[in-house]
C-alpha cells in the first residue's frame, strides 16, 4: 500500500521527525486559506504548490511549483488541481491529480536522498544515502551507483549508532547537522520498522540556509500482509489512486495485477502463476494480468475471475490454468461450465486442469455445451491460447 506526501509527513512527525509542513486541499475555493494559513505560520511570501499522488517524479512532470507571490500561488492550484500528471512513475496515461498540498518556499543549501527498504537477496534491511538528492536519483542509481552508500541493519539489532555516524559522515555532515543526522536517521528506522513499511524514501532530504536537516519530500510502501495491525496507516488509504480492476479483484480476495498484453490468465497459486505467464511469453505471446484465484476455485471464483479479466478490453483469450491439489478438477470444470454458461463471453478460452481428477474433469469439459478449448499440457496450452489471441 502506498500513501501520499502529506500523509507521509504526518507519520514522520509522529517519530520526531522534521518535516516540511503544508496544508492540503481538495478544492479551488479554499485556496485563500491555505495559502494564509502558511503566511501566517511561516511569516512568509512564496510558496511551493505541490501534486498529491501516489507516485513520484512530480516535479519533472510539472506537478511541484514554485510560486513568488499569493497570486501565483493561487494561479498554481488552479493549474494543478485537477491536471492529470504523467510522471516516469504513473500509468502512461497519467494521473488526475485530486489534492494539492501548500507549503513555504525554502532557501536550500543542500538536498540529499536517505531510503530504507529491504533487502530480500541478503534478507537484511538496508539504509542508502546519497549527496546526489533531489530529482535525478534514479539515473545517479544507474550512472554512478557508488554514489549511494550504504550500510546493512543486522536483523534484531536495529540501527547502530556508529552506522549512523558512517552514513552521516558519507553525506559531509559536520557539528550539529551532524548530530541532527544521526537523529534522523535513529528515528526514521525506529518509523520504517514500527510501521511494517517496506519502503521509506526522503528524497530530498534538505539542509537548510538556516541550518536544519528537514525532510522535504517523503514517500512510503507498507507491507500489504501487516496492515491488519497498523490501523493507523490503513486509515490513509486511498484507493482513487489505486487501480480500479485491482481495487474490485481485492473484495473477491483475488490477486490481480494488470499488465499490458492480451492473453488473460486465471490461475491458482502464485508460483503457478507466474509459470503460466512465462510459457506464454515464451510462445511469443503477451500475459495481460497475473491472477491468482487462491485455493478454492469455485463457481463464484471463476466467475468473479471472468468478470475481473474481461475488464480489461485488451483481453483476446484466456487461459485457465488450474492444479487440483486441494480442490479438485472435477469441481473446477463444473465451475468453468457454469460461470461460462452465465457469461457470455465473446473470446476464446482455453482450459488445462490437472491433477486430483483431471479425467472426470476433462470428460465433463468435452460433454458440456459450453465453447472451451480443453487441452492436457502447460505447453500445448500457451500455444493453443497465444494463436487465439492473435487469430
Ligand atoms: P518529486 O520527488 O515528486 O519530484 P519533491 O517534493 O521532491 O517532488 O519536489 C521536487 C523538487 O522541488 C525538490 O527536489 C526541491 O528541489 C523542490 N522543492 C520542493 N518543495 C520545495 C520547497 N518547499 N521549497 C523549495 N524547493 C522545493
Ligand atoms: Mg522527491
Amino acid at each position: 500500500m502506498k500513501i501520499h506526501e502529506y500523509q507521509a509527513k504526518e507519520l514522520l512527525k509522529k517519530f520526531n521527525i522534521p518535516v516540511q509542513d503544508g496544508v492540503t486541499i481538495e478544492s479551488i475555493e479554499e485556496s485563500d486559506n491555505a495559502i494564509n494559513q502558511i503566511k501566517t505560520k511561516f511569516g512568509v511570501n512564496q510558496f511551493v504548490v505541490k501534486a498529491q499522488i501516489h507516485a513520484g517524479g512530480r516535479g519533472l512532470g510539472g506537478g511541484v511549483k514554485f510560486s513568488p507571490s499569493e497570486a501565483s500561488a493561487k494561479e498554481n492550484i488552479q493549474k494543478i488541481l485537477g491536471m492529470t500528471l504523467k510522471t516516469h512513475q504513473t500509468a502512461p496515461e497519467g494521473q488526475l491529480v485530486r489534492k494539492v498540498m501548500v507549503t513555504e518556499a525554502i532557501d536550500i543549501d543542500k538536498e540529499f536522498y536517505v531510503a530504507i527498504t529491504l533487502d530480500r537477496a541478503l534478507g537484511q534491511d538496508v539504509i542508502m544515502v546519497s549527496t546526489e538528492g533531489g530529482m535525478e536519483i534514479e539515473e545517479v542509481a544507474a550512472k554512478s551507483p557508488e554514489k549511494i552508500i550504504r550500510e546493512l541493519v543486522a536483523p534484531g539489532y536495529g540501527l547502530k549508532t556508529f552506522q549512523a555516524k558512517r552514513l552521516v559522515k558519507a553525506l559531509g555532515l559536520t557539528g550539529d547537522l551532524a548530530k541532527q543526522g544521526v537523529k534522523f536517521l535513529a528515528n526514521l528506522y525506529r518509523c520504517y520498522e514500527a510501521l511494517d513499511a517496506s519502503i521509506v524514501e526522503v528524497n530530498p532530504l534538505v539542509v537548510t540556509e538556516q541550518g536544519k536537516l528537514v525532510a522535504l519530500d517523503a514517500k512510503f510502501n507498507f507491507d500489504d500482509n501487516a496492515m491488519y495491525r497498523q490501523k493507523e496507516v490503513l486509515e490513509f488509504r486511498d484507493v482513487d489512486e489505486e487501480d480500479p480492476t485491482e481495487v474490485e479483484a481485492g473484495k473477491y480476495n483475488l490477486n490481480y495485477i494488470k499488465l499490458e498484453g492480451n492473453v488473460g490468465c486465471m490461475v491458482n497459486g502464485a508460483g503457478l502463476a507466474m509459470a503460466t505467464m512465462d510459457i506464454i511469453k515464451q510462445q511469443g505471446g503477451e500475459p495481460a494480468n497475473f491472477l491468482d484465484v487462491g485455493g478454492g476455485a469455485n463457481v463464484e471464483t471463476v466467475k468473479n475471475g471472468f468478470k475481473i479479466i474481461l475488464s480489461d478490453k485488451n483481453v483476446k483469450a484466456v487461459l485457465i490454468n488450474i492444479f487440483g491439489g486441494i480442490v479438485r478438477c472435477d469441481r473446477v470444470a463444473n465451475g468453468i461450465i457454469e460461470a461460462l454458461s452465465e457469461l457470455k463471453l465473446d473470446v476464446p478460452v482455453v482450459v488445462r486442469l490437472q491433477g486430483t481428477n483431471a479425467d472426470i474433469a476433462k470428460e465433463l469439459l468435452e460433454k458440456a455445451s459450453v465453447d472451451i478449448i480443453s487441452v492436457s499440457s502447460l505447453a500445448e496450452a500457451a500455444e493453443q491460447v497465444v494463436a487465439a489471441a492473435t487469430a
